[in-house]
């Protein structure tokens, strides 16, 4: 049985104060909800304040980014370890904002997700292709190799979420299909099957991400092998964002 996820991006919105005014409305729409994870990545300065306001509810705290190294001279940069103390479980990797406007590369991903995962932070590792990639027919090279290399050298992999999130869907409002993104979901399952073995694979929670709302949230979670969601914009209302919970 795969966990069912399902996750908030805020990126760079909302205030402490923004963000608290937000989980609290949150906790009180979705606190009769057990069966799945639900998760809200708030901007860093807001991370240990909704970590607070969180405390004792099924909502866990998840961080948008942080650095490999341990600690040390990197300038503006959170390391697992200080994620880890203010209470945040999972942690973002490899969004295409990140790869796209940050120049992130898989490289540099792998040692991320590495860390993270060796710090007892769940990775939520996303990958997915811009819209040249898919119509020049290279979606399966691109995925496939975001997941091989960002990856590689991984043996524990109890903490592993992985994101599809195809570039082209991301804040669009265009969403892919409900087949469109199951066919992906079984590329990323195979794929992970040959990396590791297919009964890892089987067990490894895939989310999609790109322009989920309330209203096409049933259609994508009925798909075998979407496990969830990565949801950016319709996160930031507590009432969007629950009705998505409640899907
Ligand atoms: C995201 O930021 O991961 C995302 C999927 O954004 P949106 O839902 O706004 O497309």
């Amino acid at each position: 049985m795969r966990s069912i996820i399902i996750a908030g991006n805020w990126k760079m919105n909302k205030t402490i104060g923004e963000s608290i005014s937000m989980v609290k409305e949150l906790k009180t729409l979705v606190r009769d909800i057990g069966d799945r994870a639900i998760l809200v990545c708030p901007p860093a300065t807001a991370l240990s304040s909704v970590g607070a306001e969180l405390k004792g509810s099924n909502i866990s705290l998840g961080a948008q980014n942080m650095h490999f190294e341990e600690n040390g001279a990197f300038t503006g940069e959170i390391s697992a370890g200080m994620l880890k103390e203010i209470g945040v479980e999972y942690v973002i990797l490899g969004h295409s904002e990140r790869r796209h406007v940050f120049e992130e590369d898989d490289s540099l991903i792998n040692k991320k997700v590495k860390t993270a995962i060796s710090s007892g932070l769940k990775p939520i590792l996303c990958v997915g292709e811009t819209l040249e990639e898919r119509e020049n027919g290279r979606m399966e090279d691109v995925v496939s190799t975001q997941l091989s290399d960002g990856l590689g050298g991984i043996e524990d992999i109890k903490n592993l979420v992985i994101a599809y999130e195809p570039v082209w869907a991301i804040g669009t409002g265009k969403t892919a299909t409900p087949s469109q993104a199951e066919e992906v979901h079984v590329l990323i399952r195979k794929v992970l099957g040959a990396i590791f073995d297919d009964e890892i694979s089987e067990g490894i929670s895939i989310l999609y991400g790109g322009s989920v709302k309330p209203g096409n949230i049933k259609e994508l979670i009925s798909q075998d092998n979407i496990d969830g969601v990565l949801v950016g914009g319709a996160s930031l209302d507590a009432k969007s964002f629950s009705e998505i919970v409640k899907c």
